[in-house]
């Protein structure tokens, strides 16, 4: 995974090339942060002391899990006679693609794209990741939710859109901003619990994200002037 908030921003900056729908940009922003949510697994696990392995990039960064969303959201729609649903669920599954492309360009690990069949692409088999990068690499998740925000925050300026929020949302990005100027210093001198602290906050984050995704929903659906 690049950071979550580096996925939210390809999702946005995706805006010029897709079509017109009503909730597709919203799909398309939310599939592109939700595949990461497989780390609640991942704490989980550690959390009961079992085993981690097949649970990250895995279920939720699978092809078959792309088009059993998109089929859901249309029988949605169907049911609820509202095409809308169908446009957030094409928008999920180009979401999470594109989250899995630049999973497997830009990161250092591999992605099961078949699962649950279990093959792991990896393109970065040959990378030996020294620990100084491990770490900003992880801290860089809070500077990308901060980047992430503050996108959004101008993009609302510009637009005159969710403008009740905005200095709320910019206040939010400073405080991701600092999370990552603290956990790059704890990290580089460690202390017991540090990690534990960390993956607590990434995860909160990344729940947030998402909330804030959805009350940006008029910003990020907004037509660009051309
Ligand atoms: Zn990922």
């Amino acid at each position: 995974m690049p950071q979550a908030g580096v996925h939210a921003i390809v999702g946005v900056a995706s805006r010029k090339w897709m079509p017109k729908k009503e909730w597709l940009l919203l799909g398309i922003v939310l599939g592109n942060l939700v595949p990461d949510l497989d780390n609640i697994a991942v704490a989980v696990a550690t959390v009961t002391k079992s085993s981690t392995d097949g649970l990250h990039r895995t279920f939720t960064h699978s092809l078959f899990t792309i088009l059993a969303i998109v089929l859901l959201f249309y029988l949605i729609s169907l049911a609820t006679k509202n095409a809308r649903w169908g446009n957030f669920g094409v928008g999920l599954g180009i979401g999470i693609l594109l989250h899995v492309l630049l999973d497997l360009l830009l990161w250092f690990n591999g992605v099961e794209l078949f699962w649950p069949i279990r093959y792991e692409l990896n393109f970065w088999n040959w990378f030996v990741m020294p620990s100084w990068l491990g770490i900003l690499l992880k801290t860089a998740e809070f500077l990308a939710f901060g980047l992430y925000f503050s996108l959004l925050a101008s993009m609302a300026g510009r637009q005159k859109t969710n403008e009740d929020y905005v200095p709320k949302l910019r206040g939010w990005a400073n405080i991701q901003f600092a999370l990552f100027l603290l956990f790059t210093v704890l990290f580089f001198f460690p202390q017991a619990g540090v990690d534990t602290i960390y993956g607590a906050l990434y995860l909160l984050a990344l729940f947030f994200s998402i909330g804030v995704t959805l009350r940006m929903m008029q910003t990020i659906e907004q037509p660009i002037n051309q």
